[in-house]
């Protein structure tokens, strides 16, 4: 492996490798810029096909959440780590607080929280040994399920586009599409249905889709129609890469704008959106409202608090997209020249 090839290519940084025999813990964070403050960011517990690809899946990650983050105005840079998980029996509780030592041997210069494969059960065995972990019980000053706050934020973002694209100061009959309903595509279904917008919805879970359709009215479609849907915007709340060659064509609505990561299968992708009219929300801008409530959760939990900078989305997005008009240039583009002068003004790293 072309170690530092890698951490070179991703711009880095630095990248922390544990391995405890004892627990068989081998784990991977990494820090792709401090320069706004520590680095904020979940620890993925997945099985991996090869060390490599542990290794990219943290840096790409890390190198992510710096620019959500400083999009974001948060006082914290891009961290994640994650931790292989062993093929054969293991103690998960001995595993993870050997990893929470070794996040406290990193003195605050890494903040954990959770992310695929993690939970609220493993943020607490961390907490009984470090005190550089969110997403603990609400109980213990946590901040709760993240989901509510990335809808509120991404119902505010698709407000800013309904603005300019559309010229509605409303969301009242604005008809969304959405890409699945699971944990934030349900709060955003609830906030765009109490500002009267129209919702058609697909879910490979059919339960979902159904819970949708019931409490929202929403009308139900088939996995794949979801692309072809006559709206007005398109939110993509499922998996990544939903914005690629085959789709994009087949896109009706003026806007995209969701909750999904990596919406864009590729960069070129955005270029795409761009030159066929449709405004893109870019990903990171619009889904910051979880991260806005994990990082009030460091300074000390108010829901308040949380709850107000995660309507700044608004103007994040509505800032971006003037810029994208002024300089006629992709909104992704905008989004991360928009960090990269943040970051150039912030202190050296
Ligand atoms: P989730 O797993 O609860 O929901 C995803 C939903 O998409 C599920 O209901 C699933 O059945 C459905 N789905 C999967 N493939 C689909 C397909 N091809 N077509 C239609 N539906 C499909 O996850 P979530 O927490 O709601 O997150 C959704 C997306 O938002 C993810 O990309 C996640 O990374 C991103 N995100 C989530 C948060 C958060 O606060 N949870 C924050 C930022 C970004």
């Amino acid at each position: 492996m072309d170690l530092f090839g890698h951490l070179d290519s991703y711009d880095y940084g630095e990248v922390h490798f544990k391995l405890d025999k004892a627990t068989g813990l081998r784990t991977i964070v990494a820090i792709h810029d401090t320069r706004m403050g520590p680095a904020l960011g979940g620890c993925r517990f997945i099985h991996y096909e090869s060390d490599e690809a542990a290794v990219i899946d943290a840096l790409r990650l890390a190198r992510g959440m710096t620019y959500k983050a400083a999009l974001a105005g948060l006082p914290h840079g891009g961290g994640k780590s994650v931790i292989v998980r062993p093929a054969t029996h293991f103690d998960r509780v001995a595993l993870f607080r050997a990893f929470g030592k070794f996040i406290d041997d990193l003195r605050g210069h890494y903040i954990t929280a959770e992310d695929s494969g993690t939970g609220l059960e493993d943020m607490e065995v961390i907490r009984s040994v470090t005190k550089w972990v969110t997403g603990v019980d609400p109980s213990h000053g946590g901040s709760g399920d993240p989901s509510p706050f990335t809808a509120l934020g991404v119902r505010r973002g698709i407000e800013a586009c309904v603005e300019h694209q559309l010229g509605k100061d409303k969301l009242q009959g604005v008809h969304v599409a959405l890409q699945g309903v699971g944990h934030v595509g349900y709060h955003l279904c609830k906030e765009l249905h109490a500002s009267g917008a129209r919702l058609t919805v697909a879910d490979v879970d059919p339960l979902k889709a159904e819970r949708a359709q019931r409490e929202f009215g929403a009308k139900v479609v088939p996995l794949d129609a979801i692309f072809d849907v006559d709206c007005d915007v398109f939110a993509p709340c499922a998996l990544g890469s939903a914005l690629n060659d085959d789709t994009i064509p087949r896109l009706k609505a003026r806007i995209v704008a969701g909750a999904a990561n990596n919406q864009l299968a590729a960069s070129r992708n955005g270029d795409d959106l761009h030159a066929r009219g449709i405004l893109y929300a870019p990903d990171y801008a619009i889904n910051a409202g979880g991260l806005i409530n994990v990082a009030q959760e460091v300074v000390g939990y108010d829901e308040a608090a949380a709850r107000d900078k995660t309507l700044k989305i608004h103007t994040t997005i509505a800032e971006i997209v003037q810029r994208s008009e002024k300089l006629k240039a992709p909104t992704y583009k905008v989004a991360d020249m928009l960090v990269e002068e943040r970051l150039a003004a912030a202190r050296p790293r």
